[in-house]
């Protein structure tokens, strides 16, 4: 028999979309052949189980043989095999699909046959210039069929004498595929697609080290050895099995915290395993370590719009045959089942954190540090996550205590609440460096959490939202005194020309760059006399642009400082007396210009009446230039906000000697 036909989709729709294929993923083809394969063989063992074929089946395999020199590629099964009738029906007239008939005849027995990927077979033709197949079906009586087709939709179909029950794909590699004919590149495709499929999968044989170079054993290289430990039940599965996992998935990581067993099969099929990571930098991670299996076939490592955002830091593998394949990227985000399943995933997630957080607190404490930066992550950009998280996300003081938000909030209830009934909760950045502030806050007898995470200053924000009359101050925002107004204060008046004076003389003497506001206010005899402070609204908005990457407006801005000067401090006092000796008070300023006068007129009077105003200014620069009281008071100041620096500190520590000599050595 000779037979030659057309095959029965027109070119026009058929090759269109097998080039689309071209332009994305080539290698796939081998995915999609083997996938057919392990298919053909899951359906022969089906037929076994359910006595149709009563032969002993024995152990079926899949091998793939490349032959380097000819560059042919072939995929050989010992499945159902074909008959002509049926490569006419599934290869020639493609629209048709053997996959749905088969599996209403036997869909008891089949839970995992692998499903359907459209225009699997003749994914063959992006990497081949002509595809044979040849076929002996398992049916009795059944002739071997030769089908050769050279990528046009021209084919022939003829007798052949394959001898053996099974099918044989040959690829004869095209010019531009020639890196598919390479063993290591091979080898490197069913490593990838074809670990965890369920039938053995080999390709040549097993190597060894010997005299010098490696040599084939006479043992099959087997791909898939690895068990899949999703595809079994959990309550049989040892925490050292999973890490087992864990170590073969992922050789150079370090070991993961946690792991979440995932197994439903209504209303979608989702079967995994994922692993919580030791999470420290956001930016560190690398997002594709979570698998996606269909049917124990690899599908991708990009489930970015299967899964939310925040749980592509997570680690492992998710096998579902209900996430649509080889389709576009917002199709998957609007479809159903991809929502039910993403939805299912987070919840998993937040059921075990939530369970740890019962159960194992210490587990959960000892690594909460790890664990933190993916939490807050997911609170953040995840509402139904969050409203979770509430229950088990941890706050961490200064200290190193945890406690759960409501844990915190009535720990701190009594001392932090403020006189509009707001609870502020303190918190520092960095313990070094914030030090001095921590330890006034300590001596109030308030509590401070550490917020030292990169996305703290979201996550405040996030928290004072959700937790109702909450309010959060970093401890270095305000004298120790306004940072929980307990009563209402008689604020410290001061006329503004004094307040602009003020401003000059430490403008005067602070560091450049930075913009201050002074104010002064009663601190109390022996409070320090000058408190530097970076205003809690400003700062939280100048870190969260910088977060958000780009240039923009607060980010841009130059920092700028509170200063408030403690009016009560005999240091201050003793300084603006010594001012008040020293520098003239700001002369009479000349009249302005009568409205009918003219603009020169104008200008000169405005002028005028601006060169009384800078030679007072530059009066009072000049006395703070000078004056050693100021300089030191000031420097404390910055030292303790760790400002201090070059010049202006290597000058305070021979001021603060000379100082120390006279104290001592008088
Ligand atoms: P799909 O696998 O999605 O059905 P394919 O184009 O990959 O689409 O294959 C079409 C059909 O050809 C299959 O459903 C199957 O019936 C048949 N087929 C392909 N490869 C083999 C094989 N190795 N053994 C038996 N039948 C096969």
């Amino acid at each position: 028999m000779e037979n030659k036909g057309k095959i029965g989709v027109t070119t026009e729709n058929i090759f269109p979309v097998i080039k689309q294929f071209l332009y994305s993923d080539h290698e796939i083809f081998l995915r999609e052949l083997v996938a057919n394969a392990v298919d053909a063989t899951q359906k022969m063992k089906a037929l076994a189980l359910s006595g149709d074929v009563k032969e002993e089946l024995g152990d079926l395999k899949v091998r793939i043989e490349l032959d380097e020199s000819a560059k042919t590629l072939k995929v050989i099964d010992e499945g159902i095999g074909m008959t002509a009738e049926e490569v006419d029906k599934y290869i020639n007239q493609i629209a048709f699909s053997s996959a749905g008939e088969f599996l209403e005849k036997y869909k008891d027995q089949i839970g995992n046959i692998i499903g359907h990927f459209g225009l699997g077979f003749y994914s063959a033709f992006m990497v081949s210039e002509k595809v044979t197949i040849e076929s002996l079906s398992w049916q009795e009586g059944a002739k071997a069929v030769k089908w050769t087709c050279d990528g046009s939709p021209e084919y022939t179909m003829e007798d052949c004498d394959k001898a053996d029950r099974g099918t044989v794909i040959t690829l004869y590699l095209d010019k531009d595929s020639e890196e598919f004919a390479a063993k290591g590149r091979i080898q490197q495709l069913l490593n990838k697609y074809c670990k965890f499929m369920p039938v053995p999968i080999v390709f040549g044989k097993e190597q060894e080290w010997k005299d010098g170079k490696y040599v084939d054993t006479d043992r099959d290289n087997v791909i898939n050895k690895l068990e899949p430990i999703w595809t079994k039940a959990p309550s049989g599965l040892k925490e050292e099995e999973y890490m087992e996992f864990y170590r073969a998935l992922y050789p150079a990581e370090e070991e993961p915290m946690f792991h979440i067993h995932l197994n439903v099969d209504y209303p979608f099929n989702l079967t995994g395993v994922l692993y919580f990571p030791k999470i420290k930098e956001r930016m560190a991670i690398d997002k594709h370590k979570i698998q996606l299996y269909c049917n124990q076939m690899f599908v991708t490592d990009h489930v970015d719009n299967i899964v939310p955002d925040f749980l592509t830091l997570l680690h492992g593998v998710i096998d579902s045959p209900d996430i649509p394949l080889n389709v576009s990227r917002s199709y998957l985000q609007s479809d159903a089942n991809v929502k039910k399943i993403s939805t299912y995933i987070t919840k998993k997630v937040a059921d075990r954190l939530e369970d740890i957080f019962k159960n194992e607190r210490q587990a959960l404490e000892s690594k909460w540090d790890n664990l933190k930066l993916f939490i807050e992550y997911g609170m953040l950009t995840d509402e139904k996550f969050c409203e979770r998280a509430l229950k088990f996300a941890l706050l961490k003081n200064t200290d190193g205590k945890y406690f759960s938000l409501d844990e915190y909030r009535t720990a701190i209830e009594p001392m932090q609440t403020d006189k509009d009934k707001k609870v502020v909760y303190l918190y520092a950045t960095d313990v070094e460096a914030q030090y001095p502030f921590i330890e006034a806050a300590k001596s109030q007898g308030y509590d401070v959490l550490l917020m030292d995470c990169e996305l703290d200053s979201h996550f405040v924000n996030l928290l004072e939202g959700k937790v109702e009359n909450t309010r959060f101050a970093r401890v270095d925002s305000d004298s120790i005194t306004n940072l929980i107004p307990k009563e209402d204060r008689v604020k410290f008046e001061m006329k503004e020309d004094e307040r602009y004076d003020l401003e000059n003389m430490f403008k005067a003497v602070m560091p450049s760059e930075n913009e201050y506001y002074v104010i002064g206010d009663n601190l109390g005899e022996d409070a320090a006399p000058i408190l530097i402070t970076q205003s809690e609204f400003m700062r939280r908005y100048r870190e969260m642009s910088a977060l958000g990457g780009g240039m923009n407006f607060y980010g841009e801005m130059p920092k700028s400082y509170n200063i408030t000067v403690n009016m009560d401090n005999p240091l201050v006092a003793r300084v603006l007396a010594e001012k008040k000796d020293e520098v003239a008070p700001q002369g009479e300023l000349p009249p302005e210009a009568p409205k009918d006068a003219s603009d020169a007129e104008k200008e000169a009077a405005r002028q005028a009446r601006d060169d009384v105003r800078h030679a007072h200014k530059s009066d009072v620069e000049a006395f703070a230039r000078s004056n050693e009281m100021l300089h030191q008071i000031t420097d404390l100041a910055l030292l303790a906000n760790g400002m201090l620096k070059g010049k202006a500190l290597s000058d305070f520590i021979a001021r603060s000697e000379k100082v120390v000599r006279d104290a001592f050595l008088k």
